[in-house]
Parts: C-alpha cells; sequence; structure tokens
C-alpha cells in the first residue's frame, strides 16, 4: 500500500488535507471556505502542485496538525471565517508550535508575507495560530513530503535504525496502516534485535540495472536475507528513485514489510538536530503484508528489495561484517545493547560464475553459451528423493541471472523455462 500520495485540487491545484470519516476518507482545501468544489487527483496529474506550509506558506509541510474546526469572528464587520481543523506544518513553524510559543510562530510567518505588526491581517493570523498551538490535539507525519535524499552509509545504519525505532515508540502518530500502537511497539522491538544490510554501490547499480525486468519470484523464507532486517541502499532505487530502505518483520503468515524514503538535508542548519533527533533519516512510503509465497515482480514498488534477496541468493553478491566505528560499538556497550548486526552486502569478487542452482554444468550439453546476462524466469519442480527416488517433492527454482559475470547484462530477453512440472532426479536438471 501506497503512503505517499499526495491528493491535490485539479481546480486550484493546492495540495489537499484528508478528513478519515468512516470507512472513506474526505478531501478538503488547506482553507474550507473556498469558492470551488474540491476536485481531489493525485498530485503527480497536476502541474505545479501548491503544496507548502499552511501557516507560512514557505515551505513544504512535513507535520499534519490537528485542531477542532477554527473559526474566526470579525467583530467589525460581523464576518465569520471558517479555517480547517488539520494543519499542514512545515518543520520550523512546527518547532515555534510544539515550543508552544505562537508570538514566534507569528511573527515568523508574518515576516515571510510581509505582513507589518499592528495590521488588520496581523491580528487575525496571530487569532488563528493561537488556535493552532493552544487547540492542537496531536500530530502525524506527513510521508508525502518531496525530501532531497540522503547519501545512506554502513556506519549510519544503527543510528538510522535507533532513530526509525524512536520515532515509533513516539507519541506522534504515523499514517492509519502503521499507526497501532501495539503493532508499532512489536515493530520497532524487532528491528532492535534485527540484522542490518548495507548495500554497496556497484550491487546497487547492478539492482537498479536489472531490477525492472525481473521475472516474478516466490517470496519464501529461503530467499529473505534473514527473519527480520532493515535494508539500506547509499541512494535511492526503484523506477522513480525514491526508494532507500526497506524493513521486513516476520508476522503471522508472512512478512510485514516496510518501504521507507530517506531525508537528506533538507534544512536549516539550525534545524537539522531536531530533525535528526525528532524524524531521523527514513521516512515510510510504502506497507505490505506479504503472505508466504506471494509472488512479486522487479515492477512492484518494492521489487529493488526482491530483485537484491534474488542476486544474494544466487549467490552474487556477499554480506561480510561491516567494521563499526569505535564510538558506536562503545555507546552500545554503555547501553548494554548487542553491537548492531551490520552487514555489507556487495558483488562477489570471482571471475568465473557461480553456477546457480540446478543449471547444467558447463559441457552437459546446454545450448551453447550466451554473450550477454539474461534473467531465467522462476518456476517449481518436482524434484524426486527417498527410496529409490520414488518420492516426489516440490522445490522452487528462484529466478536467477544467468551468464557469466564479465557478460553485459540484457534485460530485453527473459527466458521462460518450460517443462516445469516434468520431474528430474536430485542435482541434475535440465536445460533453460
Ligand atoms: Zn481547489
Ligand atoms: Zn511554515
Amino acid at each position: 500500500m501506497n503512503l505517499a500520495t499526495l491528493m491535490a485540487c485539479a481546480t486550484c491545484r493546492h495540495a489537499l488535507t484528508e478528513h478519515p470519516e468512516g470507512n472513506r476518507t474526505i478531501y478538503r482545501h488547506p482553507v474550507t471556505e473556498d469558492r470551488h468544489d474540491v476536485v481531489p487527483v493525485a498530485a503527480h496529474h497536476v502541474p505545479q502542485v501548491f503544496n507548502r506550509c499552511h501557516t507560512c506558506t514557505t515551505s513544504e509541510p512535513v507535520w499534519n496538525y490537528r485542531t477542532g474546526r477554527i473559526q474566526i469572528a470579525d467583530l467589525t464587520t460581523g464576518v465569520l471565517a471558517t479555517y480547517n481543523d488539520q494543519w499542514h506544518v512545515c518543520y520550523r513553524c512546527a518547532h515555534f508550535i510544539e515550543a508552544d510559543d505562537s508570538e514566534a510562530l507569528t511573527a515568523h510567518c508574518a515576516a515571510a508575507m510581509l505582513w507589518p505588526p499592528h495590521t488588520a491581517e496581523y491580528t487575525v493570523l496571530r487569532t488563528l495560530h493561537r488556535g493552532i498551538v493552544i487547540g492542537r490535539e496531536g500530530r502525524t507525519l506527513l510521508t508525502t513530503t518531496a525530501w532531497p535524499p540522503a547519501r545512506l552509509t554502513a556506519d549510519m545504519l544503527p543510528k538510522i535504525r535507533d532513530r526509525l525505532t524512536r520515532l515509533l515508540h513516539s507519541p506522534a502518530d504515523l499514517p492509519g496502516p502503521l499507526n497501532d500502537r501495539e503493532q508499532r511497539q512489536a515493530l520497532a522491538n524487532q528491528l532492535d534485535l534485527a540484522p542490518m544490510y548495507w548495500i554497496n554501490q556497484e550491487f546497487t547499480d547492478m539492482v537498479n540495472e536489472v531490477s525492472s525486468a525481473q521475472p516474478p519470484a516466490t517470496i519464501t523464507h529461503d530467499l529473505t536475507a534473514s527473519p527480520a532486517g532493515l535494508l539500506a541502499w547509499p541512494e535511492p532505487v526503484g523506477r522513480d528513485r525514491h526508494l532507500a530502505a526497506v524493513s521486513w518483520t516476520p508476522h503471522r503468515d508472512g512478512w510485514h514489510l516496510i518501504g521507507y524514503r530517506s531525508i537528506g538535508t533538507a534544512l536549516d542548519d539550525d534545524l537539522m538536530p531536531a530533525l535528526r533527533h525528532d524524524i531521523g533519516w527514513l521516512t515510510p512510503i510504502h506497507a505490505e503484508h506479504l503472505i508466504r509465497r506471494t509472488t512479486i515482480d522487479g515492477r512492484h514498488p518494492l521489487g529493488p528489495l526482491i530483485t537484491t534477496w534474488l542476486l544474494i541468493t544466487q549467490q552474487l553478491a556477499e554480506a561480510v561484517p561491516a567494521k563499526l566505528r569505535k564510538s558506536t560499538t562503545r555507546a552500545y556497550r554503555r547501553d548494554r545493547r548487542a553491537t548492531p548486526d551490520v552487514r555489507i552486502v556487495r558483488i562477489k569478487a570471482s571471475n568465473t560464475t557461480t553456477p546457480p542452482p540446478h543449471t547444467p554444468a558447463p559441457g552437459t550439453g546446454g545450448p551453447a553459451k550466451p554473450d550477454h546476462r539474461f534473467w531465467v524466469s522462476g518456476h517449481e519442480r518436482q524434484q524426486a528423493y527417498g527410496p529409490g527416488r520414488t518420492l516426489r517433492r516440490r522445490i522452487d527454482i528462484a529466478p536467477f541471472l544467468k551468464g557469466d559475470d564479465n557478460l553485459p547484462i540484457k534485460l530485453s530477453t527473459t527466458v521462460r523455462v518450460l517443462g516445469s512440472r516434468t520431474t528430474e532426479r536430485e542435482g541434475n536438471t535440465e536445460g533453460s
């Protein structure tokens, strides 16, 4: 489920606020008293969407504050203006709100709009801000913010993980599908113990190159690199290059997967430490409950994770323990926590191809050697075993990249394996 679809009004191009009403979501303009009905569409269909802080209108919003519906009466004219009950607020304005400093909030916003103090507009603004600061009932992290990406390193992973678990433990709300308090605690506790994987640049380039053409793969325990984990790429991957990391944790009948966008240096220097403290480096953009044996191809929003797992399973890549900074390991020891388990995943240094499981050895009558590498689709096989090989069991052959490491990758051809229902002897397969 995508958590990061920004909605905008097709008529006025303003980003909209979401108001859950029973099972549906109602969309409203930032200020409800507008002259036209809202026409909600996904923002990527609208050119030049206006997605700015509702209070200062200068920066992109980060938090959604909830209040009662705010109305302000003008005592001289008798006009009652209705505003809203949800406020998309930028990080700096949120900083003022969290400090209960509505005067500073008004001064900042009025200055941004060039409204001098002691004017009628200033007074209205001040009243509105007081209503937000005093009347706020909670805040939700907006997952639609277009953060510039961060460059993530293996060294950073323990801190990135700890900030994520802190966010999960914090009173701030997350998008509905991730907000169940019990599940948030359980997820944070699982991530605390999970190994962390950092994919090196060379392997990331390869994942980006081959992921979109990756054939459907069946998700099983054999495929996931470990029962739970947090995996990050140095720079975002995927079709739109937004996916910076994915976590997976075991769930009743499968796994709970969350995809994250990274947060680069996005704010003025004075705000960055607070941002790293409050939110950290990762913001969820996709959540998925994967039931065991679901099949996923490379076009899925979390496809790059599946491709990464496949290439690890195929032993094209290897995971080696990362050497962490002394200060990191010392800090963990001080807190009586186990040393964080960070693994660097890199392409195996070898000039000879490790034969993927169940492919013919060279010279066994297989087809002529190809001059490029290509995906071979996954399939099931009935494998003979037991006394006299009379018994059969189903085994999964995961999709794999075929061909020598030094060959170019050609992705227009995915070879479909035929005869997947045939029976064969253990360790000996037909060609593909
Ligand atoms: Zn509109
Ligand atoms: Zn603002």
